[in-house]
Formats: C-alpha cells, structure tokens, sequence
C-alpha cells in the first residue's frame, strides 16, 4: 500500500473506528514511515485540541499522541495473542473430536 492510501485511515484511527486488521495495519506502517507518523501525529493534534476545548467533566481525559499509539499498539498485541489462542484452542477441540469420532468408529466395529 502507499502512503496516501494509509492517510485515508486517519481519521478513521483517531475515532477509533477502524477494526482489528486496519489498526494492525496502520500502527505497522506509521511505525516504519516518518512522513505518515508525522502527518497523523499534525491531524490528531488538531483533532485531539478540538475535543479538548468541548471536554466536559467527567469525560475520559484525551490522550497524548505517543500515549494514544502505545496504548492501541498494546491493544493490537492483546487482541493478536487473544485472537491466535482462539485459533489454536479450535484446532484443538476439533483434533479432540476427531479422536472421539474415530474411537465411537472402533468401538462400534
Ligand atoms: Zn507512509
């Protein structure tokens, strides 16, 4: 993918509305690519000061820029170790059923 296609995900990013694979996908390129780590970092800034001047009491304060990556970074991580242990525990349970399907066969013959 080139950089001006990742630039369509920025805004997307700092809603928090982009799923699993897209953060990944972002969060990998922006840590590689100066130039789009920067771009976002200048679009979060004024993103992140709007909100900042409608903040109300009560509402979760807003991260900084390097805050908001380590933190999706880290969730990316959690959600990759959550969603690979999913996959193995299916293949598991599907190797534990085979092994009860094939023993019922020879019990029965
Ligand atoms: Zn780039």
């Amino acid at each position: 993918m080139e950089c001006r296609e990742y630039h369509k995900y920025f805004n997307s990013f700092i809603n928090n509305e982009l799923d699993y694979k897209e953060t990944k996908t972002l969060l990998s390129h922006v840590s590689q690519c100066k130039d789009c780590d920067a771009d976002l970092h200048s679009q979060y800034i004024m993103i992140s000061g709007l909100r900042k001047i409608d903040l109300k009491e009560g509402d979760p304060p807003i991260p900084e820029y390097e805050e908001l990556i380590k933190q999706e970074t880290k969730r990316c991580r959690r959600e990759g170790i959550i969603r690979r242990a999913f996959v193995e525990l299916s293949i598991l349970a599907l190797i534990i059923s085979v092994i009860f399907i094939l023993k019922g066969i020879l019990w029965i013959n």
